[in-house]
C-alpha cells in the first residue's frame, strides 16, 4: 500500500486552512480509505454511484461524501439520502431532479455548478454565459432544497501549467461576478473546487477553497 498517512501530512501541510482538502478515492479500497481517515481526513470524493453506495455503509458516518463525477440524472436518488456536496451540476434537467429526490429526504443539498473552463475543446460543464442568464434570471429560486454553494472546474488535460493557471483565473473572474451580481446576499456561494494532484498548487494561488487529490494520496489508480 501507497504510504497514505504520509502522504496526507504532506499536503496538508503545503495548503492554507481555508481550503478543504477532499480526498479522491475512486477505486480505492475501505481500507485504504481508512488510512486517509486516520490522517485526519474527513472528505472523500468519488466518481461513480455504485462504488459509492458500496462504500458508503460501511465507512465512518462522520464522512462527508462529496460526489466530483457526471452524475446522471436516473442515479441521483442513491445519492440523495446521504451526499454531502455534488460537483459538478453540469445542466438543468439534472438540478430538477437533485431538486426533486433532496425534497423527498427533506434535505438540502449543496451543488456546485461546473464551469466548462477547459480550453482544449472537452465540453462538460455549462458555458459561463448559459450558467449567468439561468442565474440572472432567478429561475434558480424554485430549487428550494438545493443550496447554491459555488462553482466548480476542471482544467485542460495539459502540462503547460500556464494554460492551467489561465482557466482557474477564469473559474475565479467567473465566481467573482456570479458573487457580486447574483449571489451578493447569499453566504453560502462560497466554495471553488478546483486543482488536481498535479496542479493544487496552481489552483489555491488561483483561489481554490475546495481542492480535490487523488493519486497524490492513494497512489495510481488501476481501472479493472
Ligand atoms: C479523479 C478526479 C480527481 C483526482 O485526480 P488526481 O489527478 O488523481 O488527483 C479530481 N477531480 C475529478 C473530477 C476527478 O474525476
Amino acid at each position: 500500500m501507497e504510504n497514505i498517512r504520509e502522504n496526507v501530512h504532506r499536503i496538508l501541510q503545503q495548503i492554507p486552512p481555508h481550503v478543504r482538502l477532499i480526498a479522491v478515492s475512486k477505486t480505492k479500497s475501505a481500507e485504504e480509505i481508512l488510512e486517509a481517515y486516520r490522517a485526519g481526513i474527513k472528505d472523500f470524493g468519488e466518481n461513480y454511484v455504485q462504488e459509492l453506495r458500496q462504500k458508503q455503509p460501511i465507512l465512518p458516518n462522520d464522512i462527508s461524501w462529496h460526489f466530483i463525477g457526471h452524475l446522471q440524472s436516473n442515479k441521483v436518488k442513491y445519492i440523495a439520502p446521504f451526499v454531502a456536496y455534488i460537483h459538478g451540476v453540469d445542466d438543468v434537467a439534472l438540478l430538477q431532479e437533485i431538486e426533486k429526490q433532496a425534497a423527498k429526504h427533506a434535505r438540502k443539498i449543496p451543488c456546485l455548478l461546473q464551469i466548462a473552463i477547459a480550453t482544449d475543446g472537452s465540453k462538460f460543464g455549462f458555458s459561463t454565459d448559459e450558467t449567468f442568464d439561468f442565474l440572472k434570471n432567478g429561475a434558480y429560486k424554485r430549487f428550494e432544497h438545493i443550496v447554491f454553494a459555488g462553482v466548480m472546474g476542471m482544467g485542460s488535460l495539459t502540462e503547460d501549467r500556464e494554460i492551467t493557471r489561465k482557466e482557474y483565473r477564469l473559474l475565479k473572474t467567473f465566481f467573482d461576478r456570479l458573487k457580486t451580481e447574483v449571489f451578493f446576499d447569499s453566504d453560502d456561494f462560497k466554495e471553488i473546487s478546483m486543482g488536481m494532484s498535479h496542479d493544487f498548487d496552481i489552483a489555491i494561488e488561483e483561489g481554490a477553497t475546495m481542492i480535490r487529490i487523488g493519486t497524490a494520496i492513494f497512489g495510481e489508480r488501476s481501472y479493472k
